[in-house]
């Protein structure tokens, strides 16, 4: 018996790490080939070792393995969003209080 499409996604987004899932679901839209390759690329390398290192320069896809994480951000809980914000604005009042004089993007100009 085979397994559904549907079935066969969403085991395999089960056992990649959440931060790989949105990306796996842009390519299996169907609508990406760039999020397909990465998606390919990660997966190959077990989702721990950066497609930018692979070492089998004689596979089709090695001229587009992506360079870096995937494209699109990663998954977050609401929760995770939150702290994420809050992170960022103490960042920015940090810099501000510490670049007087100063705007964000000119400290070393
Ligand atoms: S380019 Fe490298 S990482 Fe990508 S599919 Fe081929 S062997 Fe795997």
């Amino acid at each position: 018996m085979s397994m559904s499409r549907d079935s066969a996604i969403q085991a395999k987004l089960a056992r990649m790490p959440a931060n790989f899932r949105r990306n796996y679901r842009e390519a299996m839209t169907g609508k990406s080939r760039a999020a397909a390759m990465d998606a390919y690329c990660w997966e190959c390398l077990g989702w721990e070792c950066p497609p930018a290192d692979c070492t089998s320069p004689a596979c089709p896809l090695y001229s587009f393995r992506p360079a870096g994480m995937p494209h699109s951000s990663p998954e977050l809980t609401p929760e995770q969003r939150e702290a994420v914000g809050k992170r960022l604005v103490q960042s920015r009042k940090h810099y501000n209080e510490t670049q007087t004089g100063t705007t964000p993007g000119s400290a070393n100009a």
